[in-house]
């Protein structure tokens, strides 16, 4: 597998959100897509899952344009929404069947991936009395429903309490052994833990391409990372 973003801009009236952005992800990747908030990691995301048009440049999948109806990237939004009164279960195969799956392929599916996701004594409760963690595993179920070769993540830890969170990392740390994975945050510390490679992103543009070991190698460069603590190494805001 091979993504390749080639320049692409994405504007908001007259707020550029994207700009000229290219960037290129193969299997086995775990990848960090990190910014400050504004920085245009959502819209970059949604162009990726073909949520939205860019204006101009393109996403490339192994040599083809990709196309949300090929159902070939998994997405998992920020907000997973789901239908609260409705099981975890009911809610993937609904969903599944909406995006194109049919019924016995998706209960044949549902109970392997709901034990991916620890959610197997879960499947009967209803969404409504899930926590965030739980919603955002589901969520990473309902990406894994199409059997992509790539889930691109946006933010699935920012909004968690610190259980929630180390729940749904623990669960990235899995999924990136079989899938190929691009992950937005606006903490470095999240994508620290699971990725090794950062594509940093401001203003719309793409500001670096780099790796943890290189970054702490230079972290005397104040122009972008601000040093808070010493473990967090720097910051976890850009300046
Ligand atoms: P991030 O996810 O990094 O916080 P976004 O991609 O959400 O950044 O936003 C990038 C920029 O584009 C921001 O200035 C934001 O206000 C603007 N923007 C995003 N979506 C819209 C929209 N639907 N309409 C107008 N402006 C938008
Ligand atoms: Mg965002």
């Amino acid at each position: 597998m091979k993504l390749e973003i080639r320049n692409v801009t994405k504007r908001f009236k007259d707020k550029m959100a994207v700009n000229q952005f290219s960037m290129e992800l193969e299997t086995g990747q775990c990848v960090g897509l990190i910014g400050p908030n504004g920085a245009g990691k959502s819209t970059l995301i949604k162009i990726i899952a073909d949520i939205l048009n860019a204006d101009e440049g393109e996403v490339v999948l192994d040599g083809k344009r990709i196309s949300k109806m090929k159902r070939e990237i998994g997405y998992l939004p920020q907000f997973p929404n789901f239908f609260q009164w409705m099981t975890a279960r009911e809610n993937l195969l609904f969903m599944g069947q909406l995006s194109g799956i049919s019924k016995k392929r998706l209960i044949e599916d549902i109970p392997t991936i709901l034990t991916k996701v620890g959610l197997t004594g879960e499947q009967n409760r209803k969404v409504r009395t899930f926590s965030g963690g739980m919603k955002q595993r589901l969520g990473i179920a309902q990406a894994l429903l199409h059997k992509p070769a790539l889930i691109v993540m946006d933010e699935p830890v920012s909004a968690l309490d610190p259980i929630g969170r180390r729940e749904v990392l623990n669960l990235i740390q899995e999924i990136k052994k079989e899938t190929t994975i691009l992950l937005s945050t606006h903490i470095l510390s999240d994508a620290e833990e699971i990725c090794e490679r950062f594509v940093i992103i401001k203003n719309g543009t793409k500001i670096e391409d780099t790796t943890m070991t290189e970054l702490i190698s230079r972290n005397h460069e104040p122009v972008v990372y601000v040093k808070i603590t010493p473990k967090d190494h720097f910051w976890t805001q850009l300046v």
